[in-house]
């Protein structure tokens, strides 16, 4: 008898939905309950993408988890399997995440990947600074390219129209809300990018030297030079040549700030004020965030926020 009301209930439901979706168009008349699609992200950048288009219609699975390096992921079984049954997964290619772009290689055709890297341009990674010696830090891509292209806006900007026209091929009856969504999302990234534009127009230092070569592409939208230094980093004890070539290097450009990824030990932030004259402070290259960041309701745009008061204050720009 039960079984024969739930079957009545579930007829009658379906008939409405039927009814619904007949009318056709309007947003409104959208079966809001309808199965969402599943797509992967592979990195935090292109997950907030992936996210901010989607919305409620797109069930967002990220194959890097919070704290990790996008690098060297590694995929778990139970990701390999949610994986081959997405709707898409959205990564980079040449050889950023050499574990997703194996596991992107063997998926069913069921699956459509999306390599965000075809919607951009790629720079050169810049050699490291004369005289420094040691680990550089900074990922290459296999084409010898740099992979950081999120650091500016307007690449954003492009991957998230990437981002929208994917997700509207594969849930066409959501294209209307993908493209608002995209649109919103676009608007906030072009008004960082004129506050980046804005506040790095006049600096008193045009040279960004930094540990972690990640932010070419920021540089070159504000037309700031990117010096990469190898050899100076929280685990690894500076050479004296190494020290010698950053100072010589500030004094002749008047760097009064070298940026690095994480906190240095203070005896290694002393002994750059002392040597090299210059202190340090931090620039979050984004490649991922910390779970105590999305805890504090972090995102790309407050990230990159900050990273820009952080250039104001090192490059000495009014
Ligand atoms: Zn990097």
């Amino acid at each position: 008898m039960d079984n024969l009301i739930l079957v009545n209930r579930f007829l009658a439901v379906a008939s409405l939905v039927l009814a619904l979706s007949a009318c056709g168009g309007s947003s409104s008349q959208v079966d809001a309950n309808k199965t969402q699609i599943t797509v992967a992200a592979s990195f935090y950048p292109i997950e907030e993408i992936v996210r901010k288009v989607g919305g409620t219609h797109v069930n967002v699975v990220e194959l890097t988890p919070a704290g990790q390096g996008a690098h060297d992921v590694q995929l778990t079984a139970k990701q390999l399997t949610v994986l081959s049954t997405s709707s898409a997964v959205f990564y980079i290619s040449d050889g950023f995440q050499p574990e997703v772009e194996k596991a992107v290689a063997s998926l069913p055709g069921s699956v459509v990947p999306v390599d965000l890297l075809q919607s951009v341009t790629l720079l050169d990674v810049v050699a490291q600074l004369d005289g420094t010696e040691g680990e550089t830090d900074g990922e290459v891509l296999a084409s010898g390219k740099d992979p950081h292209v999120w650091l500016d806006p307007a690449n954003m900007i492009a991957m998230t129209t990437a981002v929208a026209d994917a997700l509207s091929q594969l849930s066409p009856e959501f294209a209307t809300q993908f493209n608002a969504a995209a649109q919103s999302f676009i608007a906030e990234l072009q008004t960082l990018g004129n506050e980046i534009d804005a506040q790095l127009a006049n600096c008193e230092s045009r040279v960004l030297v930094t540990s972690h070569r990640a932010f070419a592409y920021l540089a070159k939208r504000a037309n700031i030079r990117q010096v990469a230094i190898a050899g100076v980093n929280p685990e690894e004890e500076p050479s004296a040549k190494s020290l010698e070539a950053i100072a010589s290097f500030a004094r002749a450009n008047k760097v009064s700030t070298i940026f690095f990824e994480t906190l240095l030990p203070a005896d290694l932030a002393k002994t750059l004020a002392d040597k090299v004259g210059a202190t340090p402070d931090l620039l979050d290259p984004v490649e991922g965030i910390s779970s105590a960041d999305i805890a504090g309701g972090a995102s790309y745009i407050s990230i990159q926020r900050d990273n820009l008061s952080r250039l104001v204050k090192g490059l000495r720009c009014s």
